[in-house]
């Protein structure tokens, strides 16, 4: 079911208990402030999640609430995995749901990153 991201935060959501080390994950990087691992069910040949360790449903609350060091942290990771991936070259997309329309179903923010093949247009229409 979609997250309505005006919820307050669920600790019980499915990427808090990979957090706390309570469901295993493919990691791929972490650090003080971030977390990614890959997605369950790829929809690309990498798709990468990359969330912070903060406690924030989207990217609204994300945005709205955390210090410039989770922000900053956050963002770098982002940015680390994908290079570190060797992904600048061939390219990759970056994606993050927020709230019901964009049917985001996790409600901890994660961003997605999609590589490995090109990838589309942006959005069904
Ligand atoms: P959303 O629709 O919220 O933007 O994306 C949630 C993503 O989380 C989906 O791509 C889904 O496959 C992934 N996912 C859901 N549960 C798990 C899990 O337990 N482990 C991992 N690695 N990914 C998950």
């Amino acid at each position: 079911m979609a997250v309505d991201a005006t919820q307050p935060y669920d600790d019980q959501n499915i990427f808090a208990k990979i957090l706390r080390g309570e469901i295993p994950c493919r990691k791929v990087y972490e650090d003080d402030f971030s977390l990614a691992f890959h997605d369950i069910n790829p929809q690309a040949p990498t798709h990468i999640l990359v969330i912070p360790k903060g406690a924030y449903v989207s990217w609204d609350d994300f945005s709205g609430k955390a210090s410039e060091a989770e922000i900053a942290g956050f963002i770098r990771a982002v940015g680390k995995v994908a290079r570190d991936a060797g992904l600048v070259a061939p390219g990759y997309r970056l994606l993050a749901n927020a709230g019901t329309d964009s049917h985001q179903e996790v409600p901890h923010l994660h961003v997605h990153l999609f590589a490995g093949r090109p990838l589309g247009p942006m959005l069904v229409r």
